[in-house]
């Protein structure tokens, strides 16, 4: 395992920022990872996966792990479940397919995120009524601090929309290795049906109509999805960005009529995910699109500089590949003001911003 010095991440953040850390290595085993440890253990430390949710604003004063652990395999079925292992350093996007591929059902509405398993997790991804936590069964971390394993259970990890305390308190702290997914077979005895698949994404039955015949099988559903997606996002390919730069903001259910006075065809959503704002009574508070405020607001398409957003969704922030982090954050607090002013509703970052 090589250590780089002074190595420029440009290629390795969906951002394309090019910023620099003193140290860089990439681990591609467990040894790999506790050897390093130990040699950079006065170093401070930050564990990158696929770069697909970071803004890099300023270098690294330390070492950058990337976890590039590689492998997955059935751990264990039963006649209904399959328990999947999937080493943290998989793409997701492969490891989607491999599933769909062998007819184990409940990830196929997540194809075409970008960014590696263990970045998923950390993120709470979703897409198209499904959570990787509907799926998670296990999660193996190597606690750095205690240098010791640890063996998980979602419950453990304060799971809420988009967040978890690998975002937080376990952020760079624990090091997820290993994760084991509980997926449902797929036979004919098992029926499993559209809305199971497809969630309530009427959008989705639409397109699965324009190619498909019913009963819909995983590739089906998985192939609408990637239909919708080239549709509706950016890609990586031709621009930099992290996909949805805000979360959906959650607001109570007077501000929501409030703003449907203001915004037509707004959009409400229950508010869903484990451990969401205990304290809150979720019956009094929905989910709204954040990116219906930016687009009445007349942010799709709209660029300074090198930093823009998408013209085909306005939730989307998109560089030239050229913008520095900053470029980004300036652009991205101008919009944040501007839903502030009008509409009194607060966005927060769904990327993780490093400074
Ligand atoms: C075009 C596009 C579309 C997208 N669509 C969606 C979508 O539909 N739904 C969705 O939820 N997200 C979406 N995203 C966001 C992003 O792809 C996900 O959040 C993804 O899971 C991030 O994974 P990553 O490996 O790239 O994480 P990174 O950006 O590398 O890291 C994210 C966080 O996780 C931590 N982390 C990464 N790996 C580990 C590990 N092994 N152990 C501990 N901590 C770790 C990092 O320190 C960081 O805090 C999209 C992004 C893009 C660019």
């Amino acid at each position: 395992m090589e250590v780089k010095e002074n190595f420029s991440i440009k290629n390795l953040n969906t951002f394309c920022v090019d910023v620099k850390t003193k140290y860089f290595a990439q681990v591609e085993t467990i040894d790999e990872l506790k050897k390093i440890l130990k040699d950079y253990k006065d170093e401070k430390i930050f564990i990158l996966g696929g770069g697909s949710n970071t803004l890099f604003v300023n270098d690294w004063d330390g070492l950058m792990l990337r976890v590039d652990i590689k492998g997955k395999k059935v751990k264990k079925e039963d006649e209904k479940h399959v328990y999947v292992e999937c080493n943290s350093g998989e793409l997701w996007d492969d490891f989607v397919h491999w599933t769909v591929e062998n007819n184990y059902a409940g990830m196929e509405n997540m194809v075409m995120i970008p960014g590696t398993v263990g970045g998923g997790v950390a993120q709470n991804i979703a897409a198209y009524g499904q959570n990787i936590t509907d799926v998670l069964f296990e999660i193996e971390v190597w606690d750095i601090e205690n240098e010791k394993e640890r063996i998980l259970k979602p419950e453990d990890c304060n799971f809420a929309y988009r967040s978890s305390n690998f975002k937080h308190e376990w952020k760079n702290k624990y090091v997820i290795t290993k994760v084991i997914f509980k997926l449902k077979k797929e036979s004919k005895d098992l029926e499993l049906s559209y809305h199971e698949r497809a969630g309530r994404y009427g959008s989705l039955l639409e397109e699965l109509q324009t190619f498909a015949k019913e009963p819909y099988s995983l590739k089906d559903v998985a192939q609408a999805v990637k239909n919708q997606r080239e549709k509706r996002l950016p890609s990586v390919d031709t621009c930099g960005t992290c996909g949805s730069f805000f979360q959906n903001p959650v607001v109570s259910l007077e501000k929501f009529k409030e703003l449907e006075k203001k915004i037509p065809d707004l959009q409400s959503y229950p508010v869903e995910g484990l451990n969401y704002e205990k304290e809150k009574n979720q019956e009094e508070f929905v989910k709204i699109p954040a990116g219906r405020l930016l687009d009445e607001l007349g942010w799709k398409g709209s660029w300074d500089g090198n930093v823009g957003v998408s013209e085909k969704h306005a939730l989307c922030v998109v560089t030239d590949k050229k913008a520095k982090g900053e470029d980004v954050l300036e652009f991205t607090r101008k919009m944040k003001q501007s839903v502030k002013d009008n509409y009194e509703v607060e966005l927060v970052e769904e990327v993780n911003i490093v400074l």
